[in-house]
């Protein structure tokens, strides 16, 4: 018998949303108008070239990142995803026994790339849906090496302000990694949700990490990246997989960078469409937080495996997390219409 890891043995797989042939998916959080036009022109015309490896150094993506966000490109490093890049930054600072700290529930993958390069997850309670930034900073010892702050939190939406993020940065020990996730900034309202790239661009200890695979409508191709100092990205550079971030990938990645009002525009009728549907969520008497994100979360409780079989029942898939919630992900008006009809033809079980 081969001797196993003990930790990944007992490590429970990232599930991921379903999705069957005919129905409505709110489930993954993706983009639900389709890859951006110029996205879908590029991509057509690189597939000649699939047969060679692609740019391991990726970059034309880098300088377009580091054009878009005015940074140095030595700033930036790009992964298969950003969970690929959360993966990259575990294993730049992993140590045997190492703590990595997040709030939960928080990002599914977390503890699994945790466990995965070696550390141990340390799960912090949220309070009312929000990430307890006070106990996360309290959580943080000696051994604690990482600490993730999902802004907007997946799945329950909510964001930290920025008075608490300031506290929290400014309390953490410098040798600790700060990754800010905003998987969802763009869906964010910036008077809500601060902008940590521009908040904590010269902290050594702070890196911020963003996706393709939610506003810009790329979760297919697998590409994201991460923002922080030189020293840190050098590390992070080298934890990924050689050419992990495909040609195509990079390409479509560069495409979108270029097509803003096309996001933007695109962002606009989602951000409409969440609150549209947390209006009609609440006049139906559910008690959800308000979302800066493009999903919304339903604290079902016991109830939250109930209400996603009757939406399965009816062609939508949701996503729950038995016992705690059920995450919709905002998808076209008139998927989130099938779904507010759904929800309001349920009654929960009687227990
Ligand atoms: C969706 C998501 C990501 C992005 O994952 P990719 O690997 O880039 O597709 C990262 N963080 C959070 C919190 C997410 O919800």
């Amino acid at each position: 018998m081969v001797l196993l890891r003990p930790s990944l043995v007992e490590l429970q797989s990232y599930v991921p949303g379903r999705k069957l042939p005919g129905a409505v998916v709110l489930a993954s959080n993706e983009c639900p108008y389709g890859l951006l036009p110029e996205v879908a022109a590029r991509v057509t015309e690189l597939t000649g070239g699939l047969s060679r490896y692609p740019d391991m150094g990726a970059t034309r993506l880098l300088d377009a990142l580091a054009a878009h966000h005015g940074v140095p490109a030595e700033r930036i490093a790009v992964g298969a995803g950003s969970s690929e890049v959360c993966g990259q930054l575990l294993h730049a600072v992993s140590a045997p026994d190492g703590e990595v700290v997040f709030g939960w529930r928080s990002f599914e993958a977390y503890p699994i790339l945790t466990t995965v390069a070696g550390g141990t997850a340390v799960r912090v309670p949220l309070r009312e849906h929000v990430q307890d930034l006070d106990a996360m900073a309290a959580a943080v010892t000696r051994r604690t090496r990482l600490v993730f702050v999902c802004n907007p939190n997946n799945p329950t939406s909510t964001p930290v302000g920025e008075a608490a993020l300031r506290a929290f940065v400014d309390r953490v020990p410098e040798q600790v990694l700060i990754v800010i996730d905003e998987a969802y900034h763009e869906y964010a309202d910036p008077a809500v949700v601060p902008d940590a790239l521009a908040l904590f661009g010269d902290r050594p200890n702070v890196v911020v990490l963003r996706t393709f695979s939610k506003a810009y409508a790329l979760a297919g191709l697998r590409v994201g990246y991460c923002v922080g100092p030189p020293g840190v990205i050098a590390q992070v550079r080298k934890a990924q997989t050689p050419f992990s971030v495909s040609a195509l990938a990079q390409e479509a990645a560069v495409a979108a960078l270029g097509e803003h009002e096309e996001v933007a525009r695109r962002v606009a009728v989602t951000v409409g469409e969440r609150d549209r549907v947390t209006r009609a969520l609440r006049a139906l008497g559910h008690d959800l937080p308000d979302s800066q994100a493009n999903f919304v979360w339903l604290p079902l409780g016991a109830d939250s495996a109930g209400f996603a079989a009757h939406c399965l029942d009816g062609g939508v898939i949701v996503r729950a997390f038995p016992g705690e919630g059920v995450r919709v992900t905002i998808g076209l008006p008139e998927e989130n219409s099938a779904f507010l009809t759904l929800a309001g033809d349920w009654t929960p079980t009687l227990r």
